[in-house]
């Protein structure tokens, strides 16, 4: 067999397409291929189908699968015919090995797609040897293409969260299905308007706002506004997540105040009051209690406030809980500290949505197990960390697209 036949074989190219040349390129380290029509052939219209003559060509040139450790790319000059039904005109053959507008074959992209789970995208543009910003474009299209297959019709109950796409600095909001347990939604910001926008693309994927029973957010007034005015069904439920995670922040900036008075005492001592008692060694749970028995600091007070309320959660229902919730809010809101006073006051106004948690009996964890898998979106964005490209990663790890069905290879 000659090597064209191979090749052309081994590509899955076929008739009116041939693979012409194959050449080796030592020094360039490079494997071209490649590939013509016959003369005379015809090519479908992209608009209506009809077989139409060739207008005219243009070189283009696809990054395909090493050869080896060889860079290998496919050559062919790409037609564009004259359709006989005028209303169509003068249209660009779409190539079989290669995606409308890309510069490499679907084998080459469908290799990212399949890297992208596992790799951040810098080391696999180091692999592949093309720039990162390349591959972002790739995987922001195959994200849309499966995104426009998607059917959101289903959904009924939603999960809302904020992320720092860098810190501090643009924000992202994330939108998921909490019985499904995927990414619905990603956008820019995290204001009420990140919510209307969401509206929009639920009801582009066939979902409706009036469907949606269950709203899972945190305390933030852009996202109460946001549920209240786009979704006139849903039963709003600040998730445990968010509440514990609220007087986390506030037992972190006491005991970081507190630490510039005992410094020796409290040195590094931030994860063994933010950490959950059950999740400590046994060598930092003993540090633990010696800080706490030497004598009245502020860290601890603030400490047992948090237990108590990570406590509520441990009610069978939503009357203990309010028993128990309720017990919290008098030692919280009588206590000498101002920040564990504001964390009742916060409580107090968001009194109903917090116990409906004990209602709606909304998949708990889901938000927290989410952020885990938005820290390893980040961390695949690596040194590409912007909003748009963080949102694209979302979707990889937590949309459960469907890639595969994008990719309709030769066998
Ligand atoms: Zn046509």
């Amino acid at each position: 067999m000659q090597p064209e036949a191979l090749f052309g074989l081994a590509l899955g190219i076929v008739s009116p397409w041939e693979v012409t040349a194959v050449e080796f390129n030592k020094e360039s380290s490079r494997l071209d291929i490649s590939i013509d029509f016959k003369r005379g052939s015809l090519f479908p219209c992209s608009v209506c189908g009809t077989l139409s003559p060739v207008h005219d060509t243009t070189e283009k040139q696809w990054r395909h699968l090493n050869f080896f450790q060889y860079e290998a790319y496919l050559k062919a000059r790409v037609p564009r015919v004259k359709c006989p039904n005028s209303d169509c005109g003068v249209k660009q053959v779409q190539v079989p090995w290669a995606r409308a507008g890309s510069g490499f074959t679907l084998l080459f992209e469908a290799l990212v797609m399949t890297l992208c789970r596992d790799l951040p995208v810098n080391v696999i543009a180091r692999h592949l040897t093309v720039t990162d910003t390349r591959l972002w474009r790739v995987l922001a299209a195959y994200v849309a293409k499966a995104r426009a297959r998607e059917d959101f019709s289903e959904v009924r109950r939603i999960g809302i969260d904020e992320t720092a796409s860098k810190r501090g600095h643009n924000y992202v909001t994330l939108c998921f299905d909490l019985d499904r347990k995927k990414l619905l939604f990603g956008t820019e910001g995290r204001d009420h308007e990140t919510i209307e926008k969401f509206v929009v693309d639920l009801e582009a994927h066939g979902g409706k706002a009036e469907n949606i029973t269950d709203a899972a957010i945190d305390m933030s007034k852009a996202f109460i506004k946001g549920v209240a005015e786009q979704f006139p069904h849903a039963e709003t439920t600040f998730d445990p997540f968010h509440v514990v995670k609220l007087m986390n922040d506030a037992l972190a900036k006491i005991r970081a105040e507190e630490a510039r008075a005992f410094p020796e005492l409290l040195k590094k001592s931030r994860y063994l009051f933010l950490k959950n008692p059950e999740n400590l060694k046994p060598e930092e749970e003993q540090r633990l209690n010696e800080i706490i028995a030497t004598q009245n600091l502020e860290s601890t007070e603030a400490y047992l406030h948090k237990l108590n309320l990570q406590n509520v959660y441990f009610a069978d229902s939503r009357q203990e809980a309010e028993v128990l919730l309720a017990e919290w809010y008098k030692m919280a809101s009588s206590s000498g500290l101002t920040l564990i006073r504001k964390m009742a006051a916060t409580v107090k106004e968001h009194w109903n949505g917090i116990l409906s948690h004990f209602d709606s009996d909304l998949t708990t964890g889901f938000l927290e197990g989410i952020n885990s898998l938005i820290q390893a979106a980040k961390a695949r964005a690596r040194g590409y960390r912007n909003p748009a490209n963080l949102i694209t990663m979302a979707y990889i790890i937590a949309g459960k697209l469907n890639f595969k069905s994008l990719f309709p290879l030769p066998t």
